[in-house]
């Protein structure tokens, strides 16, 4: 169904909506809010804190004063309560003088900074107390926007396709709007729905976008993350049942040469190392297929690990496939790998294959593939998503496999023979939560780093010590090192105010002298853009990338000696460690700043552990300790991601539910054939084509 069949969205506001990735009325009802303003109750004004929301109360001690401040006209006024006196003030709003009048009393609602020595709202909403008393306890959802676009009028485009979902009529409609059509279409069997408690799916949409209470909202939530959940862990089952305990047809013993290799590298393999390549190597004798997870925190030294298999593997007479995330990552493995072999005078020969390489290169390789002339091959997707054909690919390593990506191996093990699979992974899970996560493969895990590393120095820094950090940043860049600073957005977003790239890229150049090359990087940007701003940071024509999230993972920069993240206290530990990750990759002091903009009890409480420990698996527990359903206002991780809804750490009691229901689902029916699972059938069957051609 198509957007312009609301009420007054036209063609123009269509267009708009399409930035956003929203092209029917069913994507519209899954464009969930990223976060949502809730109006508390007010509060003293003496117990207020610096950089928090709230609302208060407060009599106007005198009528509105209208002053010039930096060429423009400020409003200011104090008000009172029983606890103390707050001063607000606005922007070019001369016009509330008129409403501002000694002696009247309203609500106010606003952000809270520091002005010199005292606290100050600044451009705060107005309400009158009836008003507000009507809002207080509601959450009202802010929605990720696009410029010409704001909150107001997509929520006034949701709330139109809500009702939508009311009528039964409705459900014609769907064959167009595939998006739709899954939303009427509930794919959990009722059975389930009952003994779990669920919400119907349609009431679980309606809540989500327009919750009338916290309580209502949590149902939601549960509701929608279950379904992701659920779906996740029937993929994984599916698989599982299609490919555990097969025999393979590539024995493979570990060879004199790669021993040796092994002898002579600069270091040695540290304990964890040496027990996962243990474990690998057995696996790959046994006779039976390999479905390894390798999980080993940022720098553990995993790639050395992947090398050694693949020399086995073709010592041994086959073919073996090394896939990463991105070309810039293909590439790195790939000159590593060569080095290697010449260096020790491997008689393999190795191939690099990436979709940005011409049709005629392209070409060339496939048939040294194809011809086995080549036993190593290192690349993108491209390796399998094209007409590759392998002579005798026995094994298929993956690195920095996307967080829960998992499902596109597939694709690999259904070409040709059944190869070996090999998963690597830096994401620290605790170990209950990869049981789950990974319910189809065995898993092992380094725990510890190479000896020869530094430990990263953090610290937690506000606002003001802002233009100290900057400094310190152009300090490393003056001595010839990299600095990344991550913001939380693409753009400015009217309701929710984080810092973003947009913005921060031209304030940057302003801050920072002219000799610094200052580029940015986010995931709105195209393919080839992306990795040519990539490409030049590595090559060092770039000193200060500002970037969203993107450079999460598959980054690898040496060079780069510090990153400050900002609004660090919306991000989750377990990301933030990962974006840390970034930095302190060689034995040069490595830094990472977190500007905690918010500066409340709890988020300097989560900032301080990230601060304390380098540790990947003692944040991870960390953070499952700490975030308890309170915790529901963080950013939604984007799209990128498996999940939209679904957050692993904090669902892990749900994880854990939605998996058993699948299993049990599963031993009584594999083939999903009776009638009650014929909705789960088809939307798994669509779940599997999208995950698997990501
Ligand atoms: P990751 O596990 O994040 O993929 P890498 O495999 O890229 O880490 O290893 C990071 C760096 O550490 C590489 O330069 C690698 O050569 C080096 N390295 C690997 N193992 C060891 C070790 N046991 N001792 C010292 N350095 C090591
Ligand atoms: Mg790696």
């Amino acid at each position: 169904m198509r957007l312009t069949e609301l009420r007054g969205i036209g063609e123009k506001t269509e267009k708009l909506f399409q930035k956003l990735g929203v092209k029917t009325v069913g994507e519209l009802l899954c464009y969930f809010p990223n976060t949502y303003l809730s109006y508390e109750k007010p509060v003293p004004i003496a117990t207020l804190e610096e950089g928090e929301t709230a609302a208060v109360l407060g009599i106007l001690e005198r009528d509105a004063a209208v002053l010039p401040r930096n060429g423009r006209k400020m409003t200011t006024v104090t008000v009172r309560d029983d606890s103390g006196r707050l001063q607000l003030c606005w922007f070019n709003a001369p016009f509330l003088r008129s409403v501002l009048r000694a002696g009247t009393a309203f609500v106010f609602y606003g952000k809270l900074r520091r002005y010199r020595s005292s606290l100050t709202m600044n451009q705060p909403r107005i309400f009158r107390q009836e008003e507000y008393a009507e809002k207080a306890g509601r959450l009202e959802p802010v929605y990720g926007q696009t410029k010409g676009l704001g909150n107001g009028a997509i929520q006034r485009a949701v709330r139109q396709a809500v009702t939508l979902l009311g009528e039964e009529g409705a459900v014609w409609v769907s064959q167009e709007d595939f998006c739709l059509g899954r939303l009427l279409l509930d794919f959990v069997p009722e059975s389930i729905r009952y003994n779990r408690r669920l919400l119907p799916i349609r009431e679980a949409v309606r809540s989500i976008h327009f919750p009338d209470t916290m309580k209502q909202y949590q149902e939601a939530r549960r509701r929608l993350s279950y379904d992701e959940l659920f779906l996740f862990s029937a993929a994984l089952l599916d698989r599982k049942r299609r490919t555990e305990d097969c025999p393979s047809d590539y024995r493979i013993e570990r060879q004199p040469e790669s021993c040796a290799l092994l002898k002579h590298l600069p270091f040695r393999l540290t304990d964890g190392q040496a027990a996962a390549l243990e474990e690998i190597r057995t696996d790959l004798a046994s006779g039976y297929v390999m479905n390894r997870l390798l999980q080993g925190d940022v720098g553990s030294g995993k790639t050395i690990l992947a090398f050694l298999a693949m020399l086995d593997t073709a010592l041994s007479g086959f073919q073996a496939a090394l896939m990463a995330p991105t070309e810039l990552l293909a590439r790195q493995h790939y000159d590593k790998l060569c080095a290697l072999l010449l260096q020790h005078g491997l008689p393999l020969r190795a191939a690099l294959l990436t979709g940005g390489m011409s049709a005629g290169e392209k070409r060339e390789v496939y048939q040294r593939i194809a011809d086995g002339t080549v036993q190593l091959v290192v690349g993108t997707h491209a390796l399998f998503q094209e007409r590759t054909e392998y002579r005798q690919l026995a094994l298929v390593v993956t690195d920095e496999q996307h967080r829960f990506g998992v499902l596109q191996r597939r694709e690999l093990t259904e070409k040709g023979g059944r190869p070996h699979v090999l998963v690597m992974s830096a994401t620290p899970i605790p170990r209950t939560l990869a049981l789950l996560l990974y319910i189809d493969m065995q898993v092992s895990r380094i725990t510890e780093l190479p000896k020869n590393r530094l430990p990263i120095r953090n610290a937690v820094i506000q606002d003001q010590e802002r233009q100290k950090a900057y400094r310190f940043l152009y300090g490393e860049i003056q001595r010839g090192r990299q600095a990344y600073l991550i913001c939380p957005m693409i753009e400015k977003n009217d309701t929710i105010e984080l810092r973003n790239v947009e913005e921060e890229l031209p304030r940057l150049r302003a801050v920072f002298p002219k000799e610094v090359r200052i580029a940015g990087l986010h995931g709105r940007m195209k393919a080839e853009e992306k990795e040519r701003v990539m490409a030049a940071f590595l090559r060092h024509e770039i000193d200060l990338l500002v970037s969203t999230t993107v450079v999460e993972v598959g980054v690898d920069v040496p060079n780069a000696t510090v990153m400050l993240i900002e609004n660090a206290e919306r991000f989750g530990l377990a990301q933030l460690h990962q974006l840390r990750g970034r930095v302190g990759r060689s034995e040069l002091q490595s830094y990472c700043i977190f500007l905690d903009e918010k500066n409340s009890k709890s988020s300097r409480e989560r900032l301080s552990i990230l601060a304390a420990s380098n540790d990947g698996f003692h944040i991870a527990e960390e953070d499952l300790r700490l975030r308890g359903p309170g915790d529901l206002f963080g950013i939604r991780q984007s799209g990128e991601l498996l999940f939209t809804m679904a957050d692993v750490y904090q669902d892990r009691e749900l994880l854990a539910q939605a998996a058993e229901d699948a299993r049990y689902l599963f031993s009584k029916d594999a083939e999903l054939r009776l009638p009650e699972h014929e909705p789960l059938r088809l939307r798994l069957a669509a779940y599997l084509e999208e995950s698997g051609t990501l």
